[in-house]
């Protein structure tokens, strides 16, 4: 009867794919739904049934997250040598052309700086079709390169993560750059300049283990995996069965590990409230900077996935929001409260 079980659900998919091609028709990996083409784009890529979020590119990011022609591409000279000489099933070098000419990409991160409803802010978002977006030498020293213009700047550093870890071509040099970027991250911090970490599907290894952790606000898209070593490798090491829904954004929140979920149709919404929330709060004397303090704490525990307005765009409505030009003072106050979503329950898969 599996058969007639799998018609009723419908097929899955069995290949993941990323970038959609320019068929008219796709399917969701998650429910099997058959979406069409124009209006996955015009939910930014999610499933409108399931809310799937789809893994897409660096630059469609931008596109989704930052003003219009605001963003202004740096370090794109920053790229990796072949400093091992590093030869699997083929030449690493061979490997770095491909994913260049796949991508558009130079390396796994585009970096830069833009706005967010006029709010500067310096980006780097990484891009998982470049060689699984992994984290090497250049990739390292474009986001260390960033963390440094954000420290000159004094403008919030948003870092959107989407990686499979270490790049092990460029071996122990591309293990240095968890702890080069960290080291800068604890100075960006000591300089008062905020750090938000947005976690994509999937962000696992060195990445999760360096500077994806360790923002000041950590966000998450919907049932991202997100984890150090993959679930086969931990339970294999403990001998124990894992958790549901281990490793997915949902249980990392009920953990502590995330502050939100956020769906991607209101991430843009979102990011310009918190880069508003800082602005503002850099603006206060000391004992209002408290309640300031208070204020991101409420933002933290309303955390929740946001559900999707379908075909909703990320510029509409952002109606929980304060305005811009709202006196510092307000910042604080409950009716400037963080976007919260509507059906607060988080789930699990
Ligand atoms: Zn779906």
């Amino acid at each position: 009867m599996t058969w007639l079980r799998k018609a009723k659900e419908g097929l899955k998919a069995q290949q993941r794919r990323r970038e959609l091609p320019d068929g008219l028709w796709s399917k969701c990996e998650e429910c099997g739904e058959i979406l069409y083409h124009k209006e996955l784009e015009r939910n930014l890529w999610t499933c409108g049934k399931c809310q799937f979020h789809f893994r897409i590119s660096a630059r469609t990011y931008i596109k989704i997250l930052l003003d219009e022609g605001s963003f202004q591409e740096r370090f794109s000279e920053v790229v990796s040598t072949d400093p091992l000489r590093f030869r699997d099933a083929r030449r690493y070098v061979d490997r770095i052309k491909k994913a260049r000419e796949s991508t558009g990409l130079t390396e796994a991160v585009l970096c830069g700086d833009g706005t967010i409803e006029g709010h500067p802010l310096v980006a780097a978002i990484m891009d998982f079709d470049f060689l699984g977006g992994s984290l090497a030498s250049a990739a390292g020293e474009r986001i260390a390169r960033s963390i440094l213009q954000a420290i000159e700047s004094r403008h919030p550093l948003v870092i959107l993560s989407s990686s499979g870890g270490a790049r092990m071509f460029e071996g122990i040099l591309s293990l240095m750059q968890m702890a080069k970027t960290n080291a800068l991250l604890a100075r960006l911090s000591d300089a008062g300049v905020p750090y938000i970490s947005i976690l994509t599907h999937p962000t696992t290894g060195g990445v999760t283990a360096s500077y994806a952790s360790v923002g000041d606000v950590i966000l998450a898209e919907p049932k991202a995996l997100i984890g150090f070593a993959g679930p086969r490798v931990i339970k294999q090491t403990i001998r124990q069965e894992l958790p549901e829904g281990f490793q997915r954004s949902e249980f990392l929140l009920q953990k502590g590990m995330l502050d939100r979920i956020v769906h991607r149709s209101e991430m843009r919404k979102t990011l310009a409230w918190l880069l508003r929330f800082f602005a503002a709060a850099e603006r206060l004397p000391h004992p209002p900077r408290r309640r300031a303090g208070e204020s991101l704490a409420r933002f933290r525990a309303a955390s929740g996935p946001i559900p999707s307005p379908v075909g909703h765009a990320p510029t509409a409505a952002p109606s929980p929001v304060p305005e811009r030009g709202t006196s510092p003072a307000a910042a604080p106050e409950p009716e400037s409260s963080p976007p919260s979503p509507a059906g607060a329950k988080p789930s699990t898969e």
